[in-house]
């Protein structure tokens, strides 16, 4: 019983980071013009903002670890970090 609930809690958290990879990935693909794509990444704590607030608060409350969404670039690998009270 307790195995099963964490793996569901898992899973919970496992699909909210794929819909924000997704959410990133498309964000930046129609950003940036296609050659930049490999050479230079536009991400910015703006634009980070900007995806999460996309989210409903639900999904965004289970992203929180510390009190914090910590969100890694998956193009730069540049880290961002969100409070509540950010978003
Ligand atoms: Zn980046």
């Amino acid at each position: 019983m307790k195995s099963l609930q964490e793996k569901e809690v898992f899973e919970e958290v496992l699909s909210s980071e794929q819909i924000l990879f997704r959410l990133f990935h498309a964000n930046m693909l129609t950003l940036l013009p296609k050659k930049y794509i490999c050479f230079k990444c536009g991400c910015s704590y703006d634009k980070v903002k900007k995806i999460l607030a996309q989210f409903s608060k639900e999904q965004l409350n289970n992203m929180y670890e510390n009190g914090l969404i910590h969100v890694t670039c998956h193009f730069c690998g540049k880290e961002y970090d969100f409070r509540k009270e950010d978003l």
